[in-house]
Protein backbone atom coordinates (compact mmCIF):
# COMPACT_ATOMS: atom_id res chain seq x y z
CA UNK A 1 0.00 0.00 0.00
CA UNK A 2 1.37 3.32 -0.66
CA UNK A 3 2.16 5.89 1.75
CA UNK A 4 0.05 7.96 0.37
CA UNK A 5 -2.98 6.13 1.19
CA UNK A 6 -1.69 4.63 4.43
CA UNK A 7 -2.26 8.26 5.77
CA UNK A 8 -5.06 9.22 3.89
CA UNK A 9 -6.95 6.38 5.66
CA UNK A 10 -5.97 7.08 9.25
CA UNK A 11 -6.58 11.19 8.70
CA UNK A 12 -10.26 9.83 6.86
CA UNK A 13 -10.32 7.45 10.60
CA UNK A 14 -9.65 9.75 12.44
CA UNK A 15 -12.12 12.55 11.34
CA UNK A 16 -14.78 9.38 11.33
CA UNK A 17 -13.87 8.78 14.88
CA UNK A 18 -13.74 12.18 16.01
CA UNK A 19 -17.06 12.84 15.03
CA UNK A 20 -18.86 9.39 16.33
CA UNK A 21 -16.87 9.13 19.68
CA UNK A 22 -15.88 12.95 20.07
CA UNK A 23 -15.50 12.32 24.06
CA UNK A 24 -11.83 11.38 24.52
CA UNK A 25 -10.41 10.09 28.30
CA UNK A 26 -8.83 12.68 29.92
CA UNK A 27 -6.57 10.40 31.53
CA UNK A 28 -3.69 8.77 30.07
CA UNK A 29 -4.43 5.47 31.36
CA UNK A 30 -8.14 5.23 29.67
CA UNK A 31 -6.41 6.63 26.63
CA UNK A 32 -3.74 4.19 26.54
CA UNK A 33 -6.50 1.39 26.78
CA UNK A 34 -7.91 2.54 23.91
CA UNK A 35 -5.06 2.34 21.89
CA UNK A 36 -4.58 -0.84 23.10
CA UNK A 37 -8.03 -2.27 22.43
CA UNK A 38 -7.65 -1.42 19.00
CA UNK A 39 -4.08 -2.93 18.93
CA UNK A 40 -5.25 -6.18 20.39
CA UNK A 41 -8.26 -5.94 17.53
CA UNK A 42 -5.57 -5.82 15.29
CA UNK A 43 -3.83 -8.92 16.56
CA UNK A 44 -7.29 -11.09 16.53
CA UNK A 45 -8.01 -9.87 13.03
CA UNK A 46 -4.28 -11.25 12.43
CA UNK A 47 -4.50 -13.89 14.04
CA UNK A 48 -7.69 -15.00 12.27
CA UNK A 49 -6.06 -14.45 8.81
CA UNK A 50 -3.67 -16.58 10.12
CA UNK A 51 -6.50 -19.25 10.61
CA UNK A 52 -8.12 -18.79 7.48
CA UNK A 53 -11.30 -17.44 9.31
CA UNK A 54 -10.32 -13.60 8.34
CA UNK A 55 -9.76 -11.55 6.01
CA UNK A 56 -6.58 -9.08 5.31
CA UNK A 57 -9.51 -6.16 5.05
CA UNK A 58 -10.21 -6.78 8.21
CA UNK A 59 -6.03 -6.63 9.29
CA UNK A 60 -6.41 -3.27 7.74
CA UNK A 61 -9.19 -1.87 8.93
CA UNK A 62 -7.67 -2.80 12.70
CA UNK A 63 -4.21 -1.29 12.13
CA UNK A 64 -5.89 1.88 10.48
CA UNK A 65 -7.91 2.18 14.06
CA UNK A 66 -4.74 1.50 16.16
CA UNK A 67 -2.98 4.12 14.30
CA UNK A 68 -5.87 6.66 14.23
CA UNK A 69 -6.08 5.44 18.11
CA UNK A 70 -2.47 6.28 18.51
CA UNK A 71 -2.58 9.70 17.25
CA UNK A 72 -5.62 11.05 18.85
CA UNK A 73 -3.79 9.87 22.12
CA UNK A 74 -0.79 12.44 20.56
CA UNK A 75 -3.29 15.17 20.00
CA UNK A 76 -4.86 15.26 23.48
CA UNK A 77 -1.54 14.93 25.02
CA UNK A 78 -1.86 18.22 27.70
CA UNK A 79 0.62 20.70 26.77
CA UNK A 80 0.66 21.48 30.99
CA UNK A 81 1.83 17.89 31.53
CA UNK A 82 4.90 17.58 32.71
CA UNK A 83 7.92 16.05 29.86
CA UNK A 84 10.37 13.92 31.33
MG1 LIG B 1 -11.24 -1.65 15.83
Amino acid sequence: MKIETVLAQIFSEIDRAEKLHPDWPTDPIHQAAVVTEEAGELLQASLNRDEQKGTKRQMIIEATHTAATAIRFLKNIEESENHE
